[in-house]
């Protein structure tokens, strides 16, 4: 018995280790998929085309709006960032369970698209910790710390708005407990009622 496939939304601030977690969480669950994003900010080192974003021109990003092919999108320091819309519709139809990496207002705008998503928010065990995780870093200068703790904040407030928060306190605990909510919200009923049609031979 398949349930059909599920959205979940992982949302952080900066510093929060999302990626790590969200690495070591795809590795471990074998049905869900990770939709890439497009983005017109330029590559990071040791970032690939197709793998970590669909790096895009201004132009071609304003083209994939036009033709509704991106779910959302939202404009990010300066930068375009989108869902696109087929392989995250084609990975559902196929019963994947599908993860986007995405931020706060795209989030809140994938929940009024898909209503019966889960929103999963990423914490630090504490802003000082935050802190400190991103001087350790070393890429940033101190403006940017300070406009990125500040940034954390604010995402912070409208993270109530999510289904569940994992701490990032210890990395496996983090990754064990994001794995722990994907499974549960599987079982939920209202996502499974056709099972008891199934179990009965209906
Ligand atoms: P970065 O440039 O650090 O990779 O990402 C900046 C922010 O954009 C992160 O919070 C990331 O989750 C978010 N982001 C990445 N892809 C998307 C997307 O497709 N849509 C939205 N709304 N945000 C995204």
């Amino acid at each position: 018995m398949k349930n059909k496939g599920l959205l979940f939304v992982v949302s952080a601030p900066a510093g929060c280790g999302k990626d790590t977690i969200l690495e070591q969480v795809l590795s471990r669950c074998e049905n869900v998929g990770y939709s890439v994003s497009a983005t017109t900010r330029a590559p990071r080192p040791g970032e690939v085309d197709g793998v970590h974003y669909h790096f895009r021109t201004r132009e071609q990003f304003e083209q994939m709006i036009a033709d509704s092919a991106v779910l959302e999108y939202t404009e990010y320091c300066g930068n375009y960032y989108g869902t696109p819309r087929k392989a995250v519709e084609d990975m559902l139809a196929e019963g994947k369970d599908v993860i986007l990496k995405i931020e706060v207002e795209g989030a809140m705008n994938i929940r009024k698209l898909f209503p019966e998503c889960c929103l999963v928010f990423i914490l630090p065990p504490s802003m000082q910790e935050l802190e400190r995780r991103l001087r350790k870093r070393g890429t940033e200068d101190e403006e940017t710390i300070l406009r990125r703790t500040a940034q954390a904040r604010t995402e912070i407030d409208i993270a109530v708005n999510y289904d569940y928060f994992v701490v990032n306190d210890e990395l496996e605990v983090a990754v064990d407990d994001l794995i722990a909510v994907i499974r549960a919200e599987k079982f939920r009923k209202g996502r499974c009622l056709d099972m008891l049609k199934e179990i009965k031979g209906e």
